[in-house]
């Protein structure tokens, strides 16, 4: 199974990333993740790519096709995998189309998360994940069972991400309605693109995946 999730951020792709991951055994590959793991390894891709996403605003295309396409040559890709944060510019759907042909694969479908942009700022601007196990959290909608202990793995650190406040979510959403929707018509048009409502709540959402991938 070869997957796009598509949707601005905090849309939930990362959740439902991981959810599709564990059913159907494919992984997922998170393009914000591996340029934070950049940062923080201070390479210099980490270097170039850091003021930017702090502004909310997109890395560079050539950066990013260089990274989806090594990415993808990894085996454990080979069973399938689904993107989330890839492909967010028309020159990078493009890149990709060329790349998957070249490897003799097709997608099976693009599924675009649709939210409202006035209920994100809000669901992103409480966000943190335990740094020991990555379980995501939210200050209001999904706090800790145990305040400052981890429901999953009792860990007591948590992370923010540098990018989760007011005024970059601002730009970020501002970018993927700029640079990232045009990418939404070559799918349709390619008959590969489903919708599924991205506002209901997070189980609702899976079961929602599962009826478009079962279709
Ligand atoms: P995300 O975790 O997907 O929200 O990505 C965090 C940040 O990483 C974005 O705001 C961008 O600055 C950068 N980024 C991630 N994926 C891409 C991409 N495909 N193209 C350009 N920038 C990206």
């Amino acid at each position: 199974m070869k997957l796009i999730l598509l949707g601005p951020p905090g849309a939930g792709k990362g959740t439902q990333a991981k959810r599709l991951e564990d059913k159907f055994g494919i992984v997922q590959i998170s393009t914000g993740d591996m340029l934070r793991a950049e940062v923080a390894a201070g390479s210099p891709v980490g270097k170039e790519a850091k003021a930017v996403m702090e502004a909310g605003q997109l890395v560079s295309d050539d950066i990013l096709v260089r990274m989806l396409a090594n990415r993808l040559a990894q085996p454990d890709a080979a069973p399938g995998f689904i993107l989330d944060g890839f492909p967010r510019t028309v020159p990078q759907a493009q890149a990709l189309d060329l790349m998957l042909e070249k490897m003799g694969l097709k997608l099976d479908a693009v599924i675009e998360l649709q939210v409202d942009d006035a209920a994100l700022v809000d669901r992103i601007a409480g966000r943190f994940t335990c740094a020991k196990c990555g379980t995501g959290y939210h200050d209001s909608f999904k706090p800790t069972a145990v305040s400052g202990v981890c429901d999953t793995c009792g860990a007591t650190a948590f992370v923010r991400r540098a990018d989760d406040n007011r005024e970059t979510v601002v730009a970020r959403l501002e970018a993927y309605h700029r640079q990232t929707a045009p990418i939404i018509p070559h799918y349709a048009a390619a008959g590969i693109l489903r919708t599924v409502d991205g506002m209901a709540d997070i189980d609702d959402v899976t079961a929602q995946l599962n009826a478009v991938l079962a279709e």
